[in-house]
């Protein structure tokens, strides 16, 4: 079965908005961020929401074990100058996964910004023991683009982080087929990606996968999300990755951009489903 969402908005209604948004969407599952990623304002969970969504999800065959939190993007592990904040911020948002009821939460590894990539590393790797210490709420390492000094554009790097950490239950893999892209990686034979992941760290960590065109060429290390379709990866390569059987248990959520500051999601996904590129999709979105 296809497991597809995509980024919604917990602003309104909390997680009974996700489930609603997502719904709208035709989508079965989705992923979202606790509060605004770029600051630390959080709104208290409200648990009337979160048990209702919990009703929502089931009555619609949406399995809570494929929702997945992103975790906010000024959480950066590499940089020793701010884990104090990193750690803190980061188990504040765990806490707030388990008691929503996910257990997976997505996390850009961090920039070293100059230390160098070995000690962004160890230093990602120390404050993960720390904030996996008592949960069982699962981390899932982002592959990133490798814009400026970000660590984990590759999978040698992505490795070095999951031998670090401890208890391996609580650890993971997101893939991004933009990331994927503009790091330098040929996407278009996905089973060689796939061996690769297998080869180098184990398949069964990839655990979700963001589902993005590219504006940029392969190796162009930018991290710009394009539509389903309009970017450089192109429809057939993405769909070919979509409905690959080796991750069809796996979560595949869309995080491309708003066309005129629509959702261009529930189109994605029809289009998806029908596996029919749709030229005149803009359109329809905006009209
Ligand atoms: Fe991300
Ligand atoms: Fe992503
Ligand atoms: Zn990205």
């Amino acid at each position: 079965m296809l497991i597809i969402g995509s980024h919604v908005s917990f602003s309104k209604e909390q997680l009974l908005g996700c489930v609603k948004e997502a719904l709208g969407y035709g989508a079965n599952t989705f992923m979202f961020y606790t509060g605004a990623p770029q600051n630390t304002m959080r709104s208290i969970i409200n648990d009337n929401f979160t048990l209702e969504a919990m009703f929502l999800m089931k009555e619609n065959n949406i399995d809570y074990n494929n929702v997945v939190v992103h975790a906010p993007y000024i959480i950066n592990l590499a940089n020793i100058k701010n884990t104090d904040f990193s750690i803190s911020f980061l188990t504040q948002e765990i806490n707030r996964c388990e008691q929503l009821g996910i257990n997976k939460l997505i996390l850009h590894p961090g920039s070293h910004v100059g230390i160098g990539i070995e000690q962004g590393i160890q230093n990602i790797i120390d404050c993960l023991n720390i904030v996996l210490k008592n949960t069982n709420v699962k981390i899932l390492l982002e592959t990133m683009a490798g814009k400026g000094t970000e660590i984990g554009s590759s999978f040698e790097e992505i490795k070095l982080i999951i031998d670090g950490v401890l208890n391996k239950q609580n650890i993971g893999i997101c893939l991004d087929t933009c990331h994927l892209n503009d790091a330098g990686y040929d996407i278009s034979n996905f089973d060689k990606i796939l061996d690769e992941i297998d080869d180098k760290i184990g398949l069964s960590y990839v655990n979700c996968i963001h589902i993005n065109d590219s504006k940029n060429e392969q190796a162009a290390h930018k991290d710009r999300h394009d539509n389903i379709g309009f970017g450089t990866l192109g429809f057939n390569n993405i769909i070919n990755i979509i409905y690959n059987q080796r991750i069809s248990h796996i979560p595949k959520i869309l995080e491309t951009p708003y066309v005129e500051e629509k959702p261009p999601y529930k189109y994605e996904i029809l289009m998806i489903k029908n596996k029919k590129f749709d030229q005149d999709l803009k359109n329809k979105i905006v009209n």
